[in-house]
């Protein structure tokens, strides 16, 4: 199939736009939005979001609006705002001319509050916050009406004109939409719109002392912005009726759609912004783009590409249960991705220097490697070898067992790449015992393949030649957390971090056409899985090196035995 004939994923999202297309509804446009919340980093739960709000507007040739919602002035900062800008980038969708703010939209917000009180569908309360939570019944049991509900438009047209004007405390006043306090949806029984909050806007300064609650924004900047559908998550089902409901009060025409789909999990991580500033303030992380973080920053940082992140978010699909996803699906997609496009290299996280007794002192020679086996046009490249080589220490064992395929007494192993050597003897460290220098002759007649005599070498391992190899830091990440539901623990989520997810190997050896690796670029490192050089910290004559993820679904520290 050419990609073209591919047919376009399907869902019960895109059944509805295709029912009402079909039906002729909205003149046949489509136009969506993913509206973040500027008040943390996006995490690989919006990257589904953003996939699926810009992969159907572009499906139906319709536009996707990139919107802050940002009408709740704690928190929100322009750092989250840039941040924000900068993954929906990065992960591969445009806006064109349309980033929007919602606090542009405060003046307007404003007067539809206004038009509400005006209609007799809204009114200016004085109950304080637990007046109003006592006020509003139970699910089984309807609200009691407050004794302001029926307070005069005039007077709550002057109120609310002066709550806009400062002249009352937090909490003092808020406005109400009339609506009907014996509803069974506890959502509609007169729900708060407008609150005063003397808290300086990131981008309105002090301009503004009362703020919209979302309910009441979130729909009206959809109206604002022509949206047609809004697809948000589940937890919005029930505020659906109030979504509705005022924008049959405030909007004439064609009506935005509220559509609800299952919010993401994952397992081994947490996918809610409090929780993930928790991490990043308490310092159980770097920060926002520490590797281990389920942010697009840090799975950035990482060296996961866009690429393997939305064809994630394609596999996982849009259903309407909660669920959670296994993280080895997003570890298998982002494998999946380097394996095809990840040049190899070699590299030896814990060197075990091995000397090859009978090649010349002083001499090296070149072996034409490829760059991937299965791609020639990736090219070769050349991989210096000479007398004194670094060999991964769990390649060696001076106790191999029966089936072991690698370097031991008395046994021979293939360099990948490079020749068969045979092993002759060993030095120990005096005091600890630990093997630190291995001896092996070499076969020359092994060059260009397997020995003359016909003899089987069946192991083969990876290698670099000392002095040659660069010196690098690598940094082997693993999940973040020990258990597969940390959000759903009974205690403290952090109790159950994982104390190994980060190891740092000071001293790896790698061949030095790894030494000016761009930074994020991807590699696989033969036998040990896939590597990035760092962004953040990776520098020409300093490099530093992360895992990616290993080469298979397992997390052990050398995911390889030995096995080819
Ligand atoms: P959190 O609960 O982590 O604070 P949020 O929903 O408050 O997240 P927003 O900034 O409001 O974060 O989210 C922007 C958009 O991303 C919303 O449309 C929201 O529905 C969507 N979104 C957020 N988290 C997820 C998730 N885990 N899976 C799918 N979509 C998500
Ligand atoms: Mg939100």
């Amino acid at each position: 199939m050419t990609p073209s004939d591919i047919p376009p994923p399907t869902d019960f999202i895109r059944e509805i736009i295709d029912d009402e297309l079909r039906a002729g509804k909205r003149g046949g446009r489509v136009a969506t939005r993913f509206p973040p919340e500027p008040n943390g980093y996006l995490h690989i739960g919006h990257a589904k979001s953003v996939c699926l709000n810009f992969g159907i507007a572009a499906q139906y040739g319709g536009t996707c609006n990139l919107r802050m919602d940002d009408t709740d002035p704690a928190g929100e900062s322009l750092e989250y705002v840039e941040s924000i800008i900068n993954d929906v980038h990065w992960l591969g969708f445009d806006w064109a001319d349309r980033l929007f703010y919602a606090s542009d939209y405060f003046e307007q917000l404003y007067q539809f509050a206004v038009q509400l009180i005006k209609a007799g569908k809204a009114y200016v309360d004085s109950l304080s916050a637990d007046e109003i939570r006592e006020h509003r019944g139970t699910l089984t049991e309807p609200g009691r009406e407050s004794p302001n509900r029926n307070r005069s438009i005039e007077e709550s047209l002057d109120l609310f004109g002066r709550m806009r004007a400062g002249e009352f405390e937090d909490g003092a006043y808020v406005l109400r939409a009339k609506i009907d306090m014996a509803s069974p949806n506890v959502v509609m029984r007169d729900p708060v719109i407008y609150r005063i909050k003397r808290v300086p806007h990131y981008r309105t300064g002090t301009q503004w002392v009362i703020y919209p609650m979302y309910d009441f924004a979130h729909c009206l900047s959809d109206s604002i912005e022509r949206i047609t559908h809004s697809i948000c998550t589940l937890e919005f089902e029930n505020n659906r009726p109030l979504y509705d409901w005022l924008v049959n009060e405030l909007i004439t025409g064609d009506r935005p759609r509220q559509i609800e789909f299952a919010r993401l999990n994952v397992s081994y991580t947490i996918l809610s912004k409090r929780r993930l500033i928790q991490l990043v303030e308490q310092g159980y992380v770097a920060g926002w783009d520490d590797p281990r973080m389920p942010t697009v920053a840090g799975m950035r940082r990482r060296g996961y590409t866009p690429e393997a992140i939305r064809d994630f978010c394609a596999k996982i699909g849009v259903a309407k249960n909660d669920n959670l996803v296994d993280i080895a699906l997003l570890e298998a997609c982002v494998r999946d991705d380097l394996n095809e496009r990840a040049p190899r290299a070699m590299a030896v996280l814990r060197p075990l220097r091995v000397v090859i007794d009978n090649y010349p002192e002083g001499e090296a020679e070149e072996f034409e490697s490829a760059n991937h086996p299965q791609n020639p046009a990736m090219g070769m490249r050349k991989v210096p070898f000479s007398k004194v080589i670094y060999i991964e220490q769990e390649d060696f064992d001076e106790n191999p067992p029966k089936k072991y395929k690698r370097l031991g007494p008395g046994r021979e192993v293939r360099l990948r790449n490079a020749y068969v050597i045979r092993y002759e003897s060993m030095k120990k460290d005096e005091t600890t015992g630990e093997v630190v220098e291995v001896h092996c002759t070499y076969d020359p007649s092994t060059r260009n393949g397997p020995p003359a005599d016909g003899r089987k070498v069946e192991g083969v391992i990876h290698w670099v030649s000392a002095n040659h190899a660069v010196s690098a830091e690598v940094r082997l990440y693993d999940r973040l957390f020990q258990v597969p539901d940390p959000a759903g623990v009974a205690d403290d989520f952090t109790n159950h971090l994982n104390p190994g997810s980060l190891e740092i190997l000071p001293s790896a050896q790698i061949e030095p056409s790894l030494a000016l690796a761009p930074p994020g670029a991807g590699y696989q490192f033969e036998r040990l899985g896939y590597f990035c050089a760092d962004l953040k910290d990776s520098v020409a004559g300093k490099p530093v090196f992360n895992r990616i993820a290993p080469l298979r679904d397992s997390w052990g520290k050398i995911a390889v035995q030995g096995k080819r």
